[in-house]
């Protein structure tokens, strides 16, 4: 099944365009027109939205399972479709596409059997002590409700899981929040035809029109208009720290300002523990290489820094990964921006004092290599440079000359989305050092793996100390997500007749 977008917003139900266009730009096949969003789309969105509330707000939670289901199973029913479109539009290969959807009605599916189950409403009951002294208690009840529109913005790097229908989408309407999708620039055509199946899924289960609208993306304003609208009431957002900290500052500034919950990445440091590096160094290192290197290494969660110590072990581990990630093709990135990024970043980092070129590469237009560069943890901890993140298989070798400067290295690190530990129990005295500090920074810490694959479940937390996300209580991947999206609201002393269904 072959799709041709017809490049138009979705607004409460209806496809509708402006006068001006924008021409995507696809990795592969034709570019396609798309309508350019205006602030005026985004207000007859969010009103839309506002109305929706009314209704949706209020929906039962059988009502909001099915609801997701059925956007699921439209998803799936332009599975080919949707491959086909989001491959030409970003570059990533098939099978990336055809995971990435499962993943994405996996996530709408698990929130239907979340809210079913209905602990997330985490309800509370304080009876009533009417004989207590010196006071009587009164009756108290609390339990989570929905928070109003929210405003989503697609993240380039996953033009399903965290985009149209991802999973800021899938968790606010499973909440009973409206949402509007700001669409991203990088996959118009996929966005589209998401929308698309969403559409029809509020058509089936007979939804409230304004329950979700897509504003395609085109100029700054539309951006900015969605999370300064005062009828939207929290954002999420996964990008870069520049876009994520303008809008998140705008929030801030709106005179009821709102929460925004941004997901603006990290370098993911691995502390390559002694023991575990003599033993198994150049699989260590080989593991290293294909993670760094897998997508393009355009992952929130890529392990962009290996923390070693210095000797003939931390050596073979290097060699290791250099050999791997030498023999990695060119890879397409997702955009041309992210691809000229990538070299200027890549560019820079080389260009730091103290800082070794393992391996570089030459890049053409939209193609990614790796780089491997190596640095000592001294003049790592002496440049606040080289601890950003260069979104890319670019990976960053910081040699501590013992394990008190491996130490004092963790410590120096701003916060993370992941920290891992590579270790044997020969390492378990050091992995207990480092692993206050790592909690400390890092929203995940994991041993013995890589980081990339971000598991959708109860335990996940995506997210972190600043500027992983500018959020810390907050994670963007799993059920927990949900919470982003809810108000804890107390009860007192209502009658039964009156109180929410959920708690009567
Ligand atoms: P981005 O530039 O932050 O853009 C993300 C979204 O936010 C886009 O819709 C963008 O709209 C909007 N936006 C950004 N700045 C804005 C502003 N000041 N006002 C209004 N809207 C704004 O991220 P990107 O396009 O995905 O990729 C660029 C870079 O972000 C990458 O090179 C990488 O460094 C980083 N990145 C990080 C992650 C992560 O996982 N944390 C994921 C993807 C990318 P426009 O398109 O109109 O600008």
């Amino acid at each position: 099944m072959t799709f041709t977008p017809h490049g138009k917003h979705l607004i409460a139900g209806e496809w509708r365009a402006t006068e001006q266009t924008f021409l995507s730009e696809p990795a592969h096949g034709s570019a396609h027109a798309f309508s350019v969003g205006t602030p005026e789309l985004v207000d007859q969105a969010v009103r839309a939205a506002e109305d929706a509330f009314w209704s949706y707000g209020y929906s039962s939670r059988a009502q909001r399972a099915a609801f997701l289901e059925a956007i699921a199973d439209e998803i799936e029913a332009r599975a080919e479709a949707i491959t086909e479109i989001g491959t030409q539009e970003t570059g990533l290969p098939e099978a990336r596409l055809n995971g990435e959807r499962g993943r994405t009605t996996g996530q709408l599916r698990l929130f239907a059997q979340h809210i079913l189950k209905g602990d997330y409403l985490d309800r509370r009951h304080d009876a009533a002590m009417p004989d207590r002294q010196p006071l009587p208690r009164p009756e108290l009840r609390m339990m989570q409700r929905p928070i109003g529109p929210v405003a989503v913005f697609g993240a380039s790097n996953f033009p399903l899981a965290f985009s149209t229908a991802g999973g800021d989408t899938a968790a606010a309407l499973a909440a009973g929040c409206p949402v509007v999708v700001k669409g991203h620039g990088a996959h118009p055509g996929t966005g589209e035809i998401v929308a698309e199946a969403i559409l029809a899924a509020i058509v089936k289960c007979d939804m409230p029109r304004g329950v979700f609208s897509l504003v395609q993306g085109g100029k700054r304003d539309v951006g900015q208009a969605l999370v300064q609208h005062p009828l939207i009431k929290a954002v999420g957002f996964t990008g870069s720290l520049a876009g994520g900290r303008a809008l998140f500052d705008l929030c801030a500034q709106r005179p009821e300002p709102i929460p925004f919950f941004g997901e603006l990445g990290s370098v993911n440091p691995m502390f390559m523990l002694p023991e575990a590096v003599a033993r198994r160094g150049e699989a260590l290192g080989q593991g290293w290489a294909a993670s760094l290197s897998m997508g393009a290494g355009q992952f929130c969660t890529n392990p962009g820094i290996a923390v070693v110590l210095n000797g003939p072990q931390a050596d073979t581990f290097v060699e290791a990964a250099r050999a791997a990630l030498s023999t990695t093709g060119a890879q397409v990135m997702l955009t041309d921006g992210i691809a000229s990024a990538y070299v200027s970043g890549a560019a820079q980092m080389g260009a730091q004092s103290g800082v070794q070129g393992l391996l570089t590469s030459m890049c053409d237009r939209r193609e990614a290599k790796p780089f491997l560069f190596r640095v000592s943890a001294q003049d790592w901890m002496g440049n606040h440079a080289l601890a950003e993140e260069v979104f890319g298989p670019l990976g960053l070798v910081v040699v501590a000359r013992d394990m008190d400067e491996m130490l004092d290295l963790a410590r120096s690190f701003g916060g993370q989305l992941t920290a891992t530990l590579h270790m044997d129990e020969a390492d378990a005295g050091l992995a207990r050092r480092l692993m206050p500090i790592l909690e400390r920074k890092a929203g995940r810490v994991l041993a013995n793996g890589f980081p990339t694959g971000v598991e959708v479940c109860d335990s996940m937390v995506h997210g972190g100390p600043y500027p992983a996300s500018t959020n810390f209580g907050a994670t963007s991947v799993g059920t927990l997500s949900i919470r982003r999206f809810l108000r804890p609201v107390c009860y007192q002393n209502i009658p039964a007749s009156v109180l929410p269904a959920d708690l009567a």
